[in-house]
């Protein structure tokens, strides 16, 4: 993962570029084949390149399904939903508080986040690595071994992020399960 060198919003809309509706299945019926379009929408997104924050926006896909009449967006898994940070930059700057890098002060104004932000992701990411890890392991796992582990995954969806989505019905890093309103997909 840390050799991805793409942003989240390059991540999203080349992933985007590729993805067909035709063969995706509800997340409430459960049937497939039967999503439509229903519009978009703009969402801001935070990335983290050329050591700044910054913003951008992207378009979200809304399908319907014809079968049972709900509506769904699909996000492919470096956006978290309901974050305007993607799994990255999160990610990034968990890790250079857990070497640690630099203070918290420091830190915060680096990413331009604020110190109780850092900490609800500090949390977040504790209680995702117990879960994930099993109590025991997580007790014997520094929180800075496992976020290593982590960036130096070859393919992060596949090994990882598509396995705590099962595990979990959420996204890792993600504060609340999803009511079904996202389809998370793996890029
Ligand atoms: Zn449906």
């Amino acid at each position: 993962m840390i050799r991805i060198k793409k942003t989240s919003i390059q991540l999203f809309n080349e992933y985007m570029l590729s993805y067909s509706w035709e063969d995706e299945a509800c997340p409430w019926c459960g049937s497939k084949g039967n999503c439509v379009s229903h519009g978009s929408y703009m969402r801001s997104m935070a990335d983290f390149t050329y050591g700044k924050a910054v913003y951008g926006e992207i378009c979200v896909l809304r399908l319907c399904c014809t079968s049972c009449g709900h509506t769904h967006a699909i996000l492919p898994d470096v956006i978290i939903p309901y974050s305007v940070y993607g799994l990255f930059f999160i990610l990034r700057v968990l890790a250079e508080y857990f070497l640690p890098l630099h203070t918290v002060g420091k830190l915060c104004s680096r990413f331009g986040i604020s110190v109780s932000m850092l900490y609800r992701w500090r949390d977040l990411f504790l209680s995702h690595k117990q879960e994930w890890l099993g109590m025991l392991v997580s007790a014997e796992t520094a929180p800075s071994a496992f976020i290593k582990g982590l960036c130096f995954l070859e393919r992060y969806s596949i090994s990882f992020a598509c396995q705590f989505v099962l595990l979990s019905a959420r996204s890792f890093l993600q504060s609340h399960r999803n009511p079904a309103d996202y389809r998370q997909e793996f890029f």
